[in-house]
């Protein structure tokens, strides 16, 4: 592996966490930001580079979170810096609709070779995930010619209006935000740990059918979006057959099958899309996250013939496909595929897993280990009852959090903690992230009187 760091690769802590700085700067920051935008790790980075970012007291932090799932090739990584500051130095900005550019259609095509299948594509690009998400939609309504779109139990697709109606989880994405967009309709998942049909997808899949025909008519379907692994919803992984016995069926009903893949895309699970593991071959696929190394941009990819059949001028924004953006997914995609990021994602998860069932085995609050790559995930619950356990879940991240482990939770319940390491992150470096993960867990786990509190 020839990746290289500029800053060293280790956990160093030289005041609390978080610090006086991060402290004062929380201090401003609450008289100038409104309340209530979230940080789950409230220290302030001032340099990030492989797998660490370095807080503004100094403290060099181990990141297992990449800004959710983002800095895939590191937050500071060299070939995409220098493509922006090339590009930044030409023009950063001249709106694709107005005077377009080489490096929107060089992401296009990088998009149409690598996303699943060997079908005639095209691509958009957007901002951010929920505008590529919002446009899918758009899309598919207009080749159908029908209204309704079907999103899955804990799914999320984003915050605008269109993607909170797609969204499952009402608090804290939708609570009071409504009305939501009317013709959205919800499905069971395939959720292996907590779903009467466990493992069997097939199933999963006739049980979302019988209801989709019954409740909506497969004639009146426009689309079917969902994330092959749910992201914050949990990191769910649906059981072998249940995408591809749903993507059967919507071919068969003349619906648009979606793969929201802006968080399990570009390497992330091991292969270049959570789509690839089963053969699954979506009509459009959504992308962002993992694209531009950290610049905002996102994507829709899908069969000519569907995004072809926009009317003139029906897609665009003026920023979407910024040239400077651009520049930094030419440089982030061809860097994965230089370093073979779909293959370090698949040894990140034999280092993980097998060390997170081990824990399993010794805490039985841990009811679940799962995902892909490395998107991995623990799931806490009540070794009695089996009831989601949220407060544990925020125990463990607080205390890694002291230790200087940047750790994200997610799920519909709260209880999910989700492993989501930059893909250049050095071995030794996620090992003592992962013995940080662990020894906060015996603490937290092994001592309910601390939790309950
Ligand atoms: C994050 C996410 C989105 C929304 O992306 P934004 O860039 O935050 O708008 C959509 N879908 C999935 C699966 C996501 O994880």
């Amino acid at each position: 592996m020839t990746i290289s760091y500029r800053l060293p690769q280790q956990r160093t802590l030289s005041t609390a966490v978080p610090g006086p700085r991060s402290t004062d700067l929380a201090a401003r920051r609450s008289a100038a930001v409104a309340a209530r935008v979230g940080s789950s790790a409230p220290v302030y980075a001032a340099d990030a580079d492989g797998g660490v970012i370095v807080d503004v007291d100094g403290n060099s932090l181990i990141d297992l979170g990449s800004g959710i799932a983002v800095t895939t090739v590191g937050a500071s990584n060299a070939q995409v810096a220098d493509a922006v500051a090339a590009q930044a130095a030409r023009f950063t900005h001249t709106c694709f609709m107005v005077t377009p550019y080489e490096g929107y259609i060089e992401v296009a095509e990088r998009l149409n070779r690598l996303t699943p299948g060997d079908h005639e594509k095209r691509t958009v690009l957007f901002n951010s995930g929920a505008e590529a998400v919002e446009n899918a939609i758009k899309v598919a309504r207009l080749a159908t010619g029908r209204d309704a779109v079907v999103a899955f139990d804990h799914a999320y697709h984003g915050r605008t209006n269109l993607t909170m109606a797609l969204t499952a989880k009402s608090m804290p994405y939708k609570h009071r935000f409504g009305p939501f967009a009317p013709e959205v309709y919800r499905m069971p998942m395939s959720y292996p740990y907590r779903d009467d049909l466990g493992t069997d997808g097939v199933a999963a899949a006739k049980r979302a059918i019988t209801t989709m025909d019954k409740q909506i008519g497969g004639d009146e379907i426009a689309a079917i979006i969902i994330e092959p692994i749910q992201g914050e919803g949990g990191f769910i992984v649906p059981a072998p057959g249940f995408l591809t016995t749903l993507a059967e069926w919507a071919r068969e009903n003349g619906i648009v099958f979606i793969a929201d893949e802006v968080q399990s895309g570009f390497a992330r699970t091991g292969s270049w899309f959570a789509s690839d593991h089963e053969g699954l071959v979506p009509d459009i696929v959504t992308t962002a996250k993992g694209i531009a190394g950290g610049m905002p941009l996102s994507a829709i990819t899908g069969r000519a013939e569907l995004l072809d059949a926009v009317h003139a001028g029906g897609l665009g924004g003026t920023y979407g496909g910024n040239p400077v953006a651009c520049a930094a997914a030419v440089a982030a995609i061809d860097y994965m595929a230089a370093e073979d990021l779909p293959g370090r994602a698949a040894h990140i998860a034999e280092i993980a897993v097998p060390r997170l069932k081990a824990l399993a085995e010794q805490i039985p609050a841990i009811g679940d280990v799962r995902g892909r790559g490395a998107m991995l995930a623990i799931e806490l619950v009540d070794p009695q009852t089996g009831a989601p356990d949220a407060a544990l879940t925020k125990a463990v991240t607080t205390a890694a959090l002291a230790e200087g482990v940047i750790l994200l939770s997610c799920g519909t319940f709260g209880n999910v903690i989700r492993l989501l390491p930059p893909l250049v992150i050095p071995d030794e470096l996620l090992l003592d992230g992962l013995s940080v993960l662990e020894s906060a867990l015996r603490t937290a786990a092994l001592a309910p009187a601390v939790t309950a509190s």
